[in-house]
């Protein structure tokens, strides 16, 4: 036993991802005395999950866990975090890598007090990529009301305009920089976890489900920002053709998901997600009609059953097990007519309906970006560990595609795997 206060700890890790999986990973390495580095792309920490709307099973909203990791991260000294960062180049083994990380300007300071005048000032919109697409956002912006850090931020596509220049004017405390220029960081660290994460796969590869082609037909990432209080249509569910209030939703499960054409692999959670916007739609419509087309429904362990076994028991939701072969609009009522054969009928069944909701899949970011390090993925491009060569892991969804509770718990597993690593040094 010691009266020791402080962990007997050396060196530094790099955590490449700040969603929950690169939170957590750098809060469980700090809090027992490492240096951690917190790399993410993104001007805000949070990854997918800040932009859910509630969590299954128990339909609490996300902010909340959020909001506890922001303030253990603004508690503790030892986790350098960096935004709109990314990194260039890894060299070194397991104990000392050199780390080359490009930072993207933001053009603003640590003054900001989050004001929000440069916004009002700016008189520019920009595409609002947060609610992915169905929105405008400032020119000069906060990603979300609980953004960390809470710092305003200036798309680069108004820098050199009027619109910059009027939010400069407008701000008091002297945090906007219009000549912020992009810098690169040399660093040194003992081990680095990857925890880029996921992207939705992209619907407009699934030619047959019509997304892209027809307004009323969203992905299932669309339906949480649509059902967020903070959404672009301030959580209430309207067809995107018109604004109406839909009377009719369909899901169409494994949408590119386990399909040799698209994503080969089950995407784990999407039979989970389409459940709980069974709920939102539920919540605000309680006569709407709800039908969801699977191939086979997957809600693992017993917490998730129960939660499938609850939604069940609305007489107006319907579960149909068969792969939907086509989804379309009618060009005048805007009415969605989706196409499967019935697996248990053996018919083919036709349903019209107001809204459909595809739910499309995961796909590791490293799909489409290979990172710039020594790693060895799957076919699929999901980050395989090598745990006996060591020194770099993957955390979460870069590692296999997951819910948050076994995100966290992997990423605690990889931030030991990176204690030892400096522990071995
Ligand atoms: C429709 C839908 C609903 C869902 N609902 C739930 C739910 O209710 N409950 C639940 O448990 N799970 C839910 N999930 C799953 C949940 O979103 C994931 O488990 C979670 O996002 C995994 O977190 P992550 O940190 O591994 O990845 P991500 O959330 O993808 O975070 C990765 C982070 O890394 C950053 N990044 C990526 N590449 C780089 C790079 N090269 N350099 C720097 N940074 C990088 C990204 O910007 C991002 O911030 C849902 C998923 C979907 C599709
Ligand atoms: S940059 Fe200035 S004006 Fe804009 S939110 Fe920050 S403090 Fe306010
Ligand atoms: S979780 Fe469900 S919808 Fe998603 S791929 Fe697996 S079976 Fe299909």
């Amino acid at each position: 036993m010691t009266n020791e206060t402080t962990a007997p700890a050396s060196g530094s890790i790099m955590v490449v991802g700040g969603g929950i999986s690169g939170l957590t990973t750098a809060l469980e390495a700090a809090e027992v005395g490492y240096e951690v580095y917190l790399v993410e792309k993104n001007p805000y920490l949070g990854g997918l999950v800040a932009q859910l709307n509630q969590y299954f099973p128990k339909l609490c909203p996300p902010t909340c866990g959020l909001e506890i990791n922001f303030r253990r991260i603004k508690d503790n000294p030892r986790i350098k975090v960096l935004t709109l960062a990314s990194v260039e180049k890894v060299e070194g083994g397991p104990g000392s890598y050199d780390v080359a990380v490009t930072i993207k300007p933001r053009y603003v300071n640590e003054k900001c007090t989050a004001c929000g005048d440069c916004a009002e000032a700016c008189g520019a919109e920009v595409t609002d990529d947060f609610n992915f697409g169905m929105a405008k956002t400032k020119g000069a912006y906060l990603p979300f009301e609980m953004a960390f850090p809470a710092r305003y931020v200036l798309s680069p596509e108004i820098i050199g305009t009027d619109a910059a220049q009027k939010a400069k004017d407008a701000c008091k405390y002297g945090a906007i920089d219009l000549e912020m220029q992009a810098k690169t960081l040399n660093l040194n660290v003992g081990a680095i976890v990857w925890a880029t994460g996921w992207e939705p796969y992209d619907a407009t590869k699934i030619d047959n489900l019509g997304f892209g082609q027809y307004d009323n037909i969203i992905t299932n990432m669309m339906m949480e920002r649509l059902a967020a209080p903070n959404g672009p249509t301030k959580g209430k569910i309207l067809r995107p053709s018109d604004n109406a209030a839909p009377q009719s939703v369909a899901f169409v499960q494994c949408a590119g998901s386990r399909d040799e054409n698209h994503l080969p692999y089950c995407s784990y959670i999407c039979c989970m997600a389409s459940l709980k916007q069974a709920t939102y739609v539920r919540e605000r419509y309680p006569e709407a009609k709800i039908y969801i087309f699977y191939i086979d429904l997957r809600a693992p362990g017993q917490r998730y059953e129960k939660f499938y076994q609850t939604i069940k028991e609305d007489e107006n939701v319907f579960f149909i097990k068969g792969k939907v072969a086509e989804v379309s609009e009618d060009a005048d009522s805007k009415a969605v007519t989706v196409i499967a054969e019935n697996a248990v009928t053996g018919e083919k069944t036709k349903q019209t309906v107001d809204l459909v909701v595809l739910a499309t899949g995961m796909q590791p970011t490293a799909a489409n970006a290979k990172l710039p390090a020594d790693l060895k993925y799957n076919p699929d491009g999901f980050i395989i560990n090598d745990f006996e060569k060591g020194g770099m892991f993957a955390a979460g969804c870069a590692n296999k595609p997951a819910d948050v509770v076994s995100s966290n718990q992997n990423a605690t597993g990889m931030a030991l795997k990176a204690i030892q690593t400096l522990a071995r040094k």
